[in-house]
């Protein structure tokens, strides 16, 4: 289902994330995720790419066994960084075989163990360029859909690290938002003022897609530590520090503490009526159905 026909259906859509697990057990982990938050009914799903093209047939096999499975459409991410043409368009291919609707394009970071990455290692520098390549294969008729892949991008509320001049960043937004993205999926945040500043400047910028907000509950003090390093640049406010300290290092309390509060933060952005909301579930089940719980949004759960 192509993502424009999926977000223009009841709103706010509302959308899980999961990463390709590396070994047995944590592969049935997370099948007993998705089955525990089928029943929850998201928009779709998304599946990450690894850094580099690291989890690209993982990503592929999960994608693939969640269309086939499931009644949820899958939306894979896909980073060109370090990719030819010729390897996205193969890419491509298989999944427009395999009937997948849509492609969250990304540029992906360059390898951390690089620091004077070459960039003419790839044929793509950004990821506005990987859209105009989407495009043009949608053009060329090679999707089931006369409409191509779906196409998202990602959008950054409290800016992207690499790009201090926020001008100048909104510019790169809107350039792949023209080259043909359907929708943007922010990082994850901790401030709706965040979030809601970032929707009007698009707003005033004349971006004009629906722009999903990306929500991630803190369930350990460990996976905030590791998030604060991958989302680089997302704030942890105040607020919610004293909170989490409150819990005194016990793991049951920091996680009803962090669930609480995306909980509030979901309740907000949906008075302020968003186009969806992405949950970064870390391939666990329990805290977004906590949140669907206290929120009314699955009175089956
Ligand atoms: C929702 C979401 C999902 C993600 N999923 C993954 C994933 O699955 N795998 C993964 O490896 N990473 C993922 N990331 C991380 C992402 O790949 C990195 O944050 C990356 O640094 C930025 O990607 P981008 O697609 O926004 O790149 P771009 O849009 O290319 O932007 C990258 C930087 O370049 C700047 N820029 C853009 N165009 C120009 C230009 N013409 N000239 C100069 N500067 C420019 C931008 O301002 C920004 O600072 C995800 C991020 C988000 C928000």
């Amino acid at each position: 289902m192509h993502i424009r026909d999926i977000l223009s259906g009841s709103k706010p859509s509302l959308s899980f994330e999961f990463f390709p697990p590396r070994s047995a057990t944590a592969w049935e982990e997370l099948y007993q995720t998705i089955r525990d938050l089928e029943p929850l009914d998201p928009a779709f799903v998304s599946v990450t790419y690894g850094a580099g093209g690291g989890t690209r047939e993982l990503t592929h096999d999960l994608v693939v066994r969640i269309k086939q499975t499931t009644s949820v459409p899958p939306v894979p991410h896909l980073t060109c960084v370090g990719h030819s043409e010729q390897e996205v368009r193969q890419i491509l291919e298989r999944y427009a075989f395999a009937g997948v609707g849509n492609i969250l394009a990304l540029r992906g970071d360059p390898p951390r163990d690089q620091p004077g990455y070459d960039w003419s290692e790839g044929d793509f520098r950004h990821a506005a360029d990987l859209v105009r390549f989407i495009r043009k294969f949608n053009e060329s008729g090679a999707h089931p859909d006369p409409r191509g892949f779906g196409i998202g991008v990602a959008g950054f509320p409290e800016g992207h690290p690499t790009t201090p001049n926020r001008v100048e960043e909104l510019d790169y937004l809107k350039a792949k938002v023209d080259q043909g993205a359907d929708y943007i999926c922010t990082q994850l945040f901790f401030d709706n003022h965040d979030f809601l500043d970032f929707r009007d400047r698009c707003q005033l910028a004349g971006i004009h897609v629906p722009i999903i907000a990306g929500v991630m509950p803190v369930t350990s003090l460990s996976g905030m530590k590791r998030m604060a390093e991958l989302a680089a640049g997302a704030r942890y406010p105040a607020k919610l520090i004293r909170a989490l300290a409150r819990g005194n290092s016990s793991p049951e309390a920091i996680e009803r503490i962090g669930i609480h509060y995306a909980a509030e933060q979901c309740a907000g952005l949906l008075n302020e009526e968003v186009d969806g909301i992405h949950f970064y579930t870390l391939n666990k089940s329990r805290a977004t159905r906590e949140i669907f719980h206290s929120l009314g949004l699955a009175a089956a759960v």
